[in-house]
């Protein structure tokens, strides 16, 4: 399938107008892809013709309820098999890539290696407030340095998960996920891999890659807010406290306690979303009939194109952690000197449609480490992303810097 067959909403991705600050409108320019990914028309058909079957799930005998457990079991199925899950991993959905990388947190059995340039959900959970003992390695300049770094941190004492971005949000550089997992392995460590940036740029296949945990959320991928997922290896998950405990994870129950299920039921009790799962299973299959070499090469292009224009820019630095970065995806930040990253930010919405994202995009220790702390402008895209719009950046940017705010 070709992208232009993957229309967006509308509403949120395509031809919205809004109203300029000075009078007048504009074509809305969504230039946020990374905080959230408009959704697809293809989803809210879908959510439309299972809307008439709105009901519960595991729970009711009627018609509704049994279309609806069917929709959202078989939800669980497109998500393993678009993700190249093993036999036998588990597909637990959650609320977005922060509950489903806490749920992993909660099941861990032993200490978990990280590097410094994640985003707060693959940080925080890890903490020794909330986990078992995080050991935080500072990636280094290039990537091959970093690998011979987490490398040295594996051998010198072991540890039980060794857990990464995929695509960092700040930058949009990948890490090599195949190299990364042998590295674990060789050292008796688990890989598990924060997803929400990577997997709504480019195909994950954990069988292939030897990832052993995925997490990432719907609402980066193409579908509306509202359902996550964690894939991977059962045992911990068996093995681990019920995330959630109530009604759907248990097989009995007394007034002394409970015999807990085993497999993703352990860990999702209470009525889950089943509207926000089977739009990300929709959004998934839209995903997985693109054309990877039209897919890649279509937001290769914007990527370049920005990089290109805003590095012609005077007072822009792009930011970046790597000099060697490889196959980097639709995500790019920048400094802008002499000139704060909100007002920037503002100034693009109000006087020219455009929507970007500034601050220290959850990952602080990563800003403080590439702009001293400082906040940046983050452009990032996708599928319903064009030539246009990063033009419309760049001839704003370049007025926005000649003319001041
Ligand atoms: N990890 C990365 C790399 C992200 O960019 C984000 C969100 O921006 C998250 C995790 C958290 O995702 P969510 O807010 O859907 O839980």
């Amino acid at each position: 399938m070709s992208i232009s067959d993957c229309p967006l909403l509308p509403v949120v991705g395509g031809e919205l107008s809004v109203p300029l600050q000075g009078g007048g409108e504009a074509r809305a320019v969504n230039l946020d892809y990374a905080a959230s990914a408009p959704a697809l028309e293809s989803v809210a058909t879908h959510l439309s013709e299972v809307l008439p079957y709105y009901s519960s799930v595991h729970r009711g005998a009627g018609y509704a309820s049994q279309v609806s457990t069917a929709a959202y079991e078989h939800a669980r199925d497109i998500v393993g098999g678009f993700v190249g899950a093993r036999v036998g991993d588990a597909v637990v959905f959650t609320r977005n890539t922060t509950d489903a990388l806490g749920l992993l947190a909660s099941a861990v059995p032993g200490e978990t290696v990280l590097l410094d340039i994640e985003h707060h959900a693959n940080l925080l959970p890890w903490s020794a407030e909330g986990g078992r003992g995080a050991r935080v390695v500072q990636a280094g300049q290039t990537i091959a340095e970093t690998l011979l770094l987490v490398e040295a941190e594996l051998q010198a004492r072991p540890a039980a998960l060794l857990t990464v971005t995929g695509a960092s949000n700040v930058t949009g550089e990948t890490l090599p996920l195949r190299r990364l997992a042998t590295i674990a392995h060789r050292h008796g460590a688990r890989l598990a891999v924060d997803g929400a940036q990577l997997v709504p740029h480019r195909r994950v296949d954990l069988a292939f890659d030897g990832v052993d945990y995925l997490a990432f959320s719907g609402h980066k991928t193409y579908a509306p807010f509202g359902a996550g997922v964690l894939v991977g290896r059962r045992d911990w998950l068996d093995a681990a406290p019920p995330y959630l405990r109530g009604g759907g994870a248990v097989t009995s129950v007394t007034l002394d306690g409970a015999a807990w299920r085993l497999g993703p039921a352990r860990h999702e009790a209470g009525s889950p979303n089943v509207l926000g799962v089977v739009a990300l299973a929709r959004a998934i299959q839209a995903i997985d009939a693109l054309d990877d070499a039209e897919w890649h090469d279509h937001e290769s292009a914007l990527r370049e194109r920005l990089l290109t224009g805003l590095e012609a820019l005077p007072r822009v630095h792009v930011n970046r952690i790597f000099s060697d970065s490889v196959d980097p995806v639709g995500v790019v930040s920048f400094h802008i000197d002499g000139l704060d990253a909100r007002l920037a930010a503002l100034v693009l919405s109000a006087e020219w449609g455009i929507a970007v994202r500034d601050g220290r995009f959850c990952a602080h220790p990563l800003l403080e480490r590439i702009g001293q702390g400082k906040a940046a402008v983050r452009a990032s895209f996708g599928l319903g992303s064009s030539t246009a719009d990063v033009d419309a950046l760049l001839h704003a940017l370049s007025e926005l810097l000649e003319n001041g705010p």
